[in-house]
């Protein structure tokens, strides 16, 4: 399993749809030296968010955020990021300096640039996390999910009542809560976050 990956995937319970965090990342990001582009609907949602093509500053990144309905609300992915050409524009600043250290005056829009751009999928991030507060999404299971079956007579029950109401059998170990670095819905029986591995 490919950890490093799994724990770019978080999940934001609540009502926002693949749909509205969608629309809202082409709003936030298609604007500057960046374009971003919505593709797909429904229950999986694709942005692609790059630097222009045409940008005079810089080299080119890339990277695509999928947004996918799952159990209480959305699960979100941060893919890689292609490096690629800030690298080689990074690569291009450090050579010019190292040449003729006065040169670098010349590509000091570009140095910034290629920093600002080698910080994108944090800020992708910080704002896909601005976006689900302001719509009342969070990490934490949503008031719908706050109810426990009973796995003896199926009477729906309180979260975090230690035993059923009808029945009275005990249903501390299978409280379902939510991982608080993800968002994944895990029972109290784990210790272990099976989707960022973190600790519970
Ligand atoms: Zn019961
Ligand atoms: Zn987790």
């Amino acid at each position: 399993m490919d950890i490093i990956k799994n724990m770019e995937t978080k999940f934001f319970h609540g009502n926002l749809t693949p749909d509205d965090l969608a629309q809202k990342l082409v709003a936030a990001f298609n604007r500057g030296n960046l374009r971003a582009q919505k593709i797909g609907t429904g229950n999986q949602t694709i942005v692609q968010i790059a630097t222009d093509r045409y940008a005079r500053t810089g080299g080119q990144t890339a990277t695509t955020v999928t947004i996918q309905k799952a159990v209480d609300g959305i699960s979100v992915q941060v893919g890689k990021q292609d490096w690629v050409g800030v690298a080689a524009s990074l690569g291009k600043t450090a050579f010019s300096a190292f040449r003729n250290p006065l040169a670098l005056l010349g590509r000091l829009e570009d140095l910034a640039q290629d920093l600002e751009s080698l910080q994108l999928r944090e800020r992708i991030w910080q704002t896909i996390q601005e976006l689900a507060q302001t719509s009342n999404a969070s990490h934490q299971l949503s008031e719908r999910l706050r109810r426990l079956e009973c796995g003896y007579c199926n009477t729906a029950n309180e979260i975090g009542a230690p035993q059923c109401i009808a029945c009275g059998a005990p249903l501390g170990g299978a409280q379902p809560q939510t991982c608080k670095h993800c968002g994944f819905v895990v029972t109290n029986a784990e210790s272990i976050c099976p989707n960022c591995y973190n600790r519970l």
